[in-house]
């Protein structure tokens, strides 16, 4: 993806996951979810080929249970590929750069053109969830969730979805492998 980075017909898109603020949090929506709601973005097909260059082996494994878990789904399929070719790149920030990522335990950037997803870069923030005492089940589903993101799939209102904004202890629900059969049985171009 860094060979492609210089197309100026690439658009980029930064989406993230948030930390559950304290105090309650808002009692918004309890209402049943509905079906995960996607945006204009996907890849051409319904599968990608993707590589793990975090050097952390705790993480690769997060990241490896969080492409088993959608794998699982049928869905969507993670297939791996090479660091040279594959379209999607999971890793984690170094504790010197997680500073940057503020209060986000999880961070997806893409690159589009015309609607279709070229690269995903898909990256954890390890420093922020040991700090919040995050388990590995905690830190999967953040893993699911930006995996989310990289299928194309935006933001659910609802918490009972791996894709609420600030989702920890949800993991991939039937309204989120809706959400992808959906965005892959419509159009680039078009959203839901
Ligand atoms: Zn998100």
């Amino acid at each position: 993806m860094r060979k492609i980075t210089w197309l100026r017909t690439l658009i980029i898109f930064v989406v993230s996951l948030g930390l559950l603020g304290g105090a309650g949090g808002t009692s918004i929506n309890a209402a049943a979810a509905t079906v995960t709601p996607f945006g204009a973005q996907r890849f051409t097909h319904d599968h990608a080929t993707y590589v793990i260059t975090t050097k952390s082996a705790y993480y690769r494994n997060v990241w490896q249970d969080a492409i088993r878990a959608w794998n699982k789904t049928g869905a969507f399929k993670f297939e791996p590929g090479t660091k040279r070719n594959a379209q999607i790149d999971l890793d984690t920030d170094s504790r010197r750069q997680s500073a940057t990522m503020g209060d986000n335990v999880g961070v997806t950037q893409f690159w589009a053109e015309h609607n279709d997803l070229i690269a995903v870069v898909s990256t954890l923030n390890p420093e922020l969830m040991s700090a919040f005492g995050y388990s590995h089940a905690d830190k999967e589903h953040v893993a699911e969730h930006e995996l989310g993101h990289a299928m194309g799939l935006n933001h659910n209102p609802s918490k009972d979805s791996v894709m609420y904004y600030r989702d920890r202890s949800v993991g991939i629900q039937k309204v989120d492998v809706l959400g992808v059969e959906e965005r892959y049985h419509t159009p680039a171009g078009e959203s839901d």
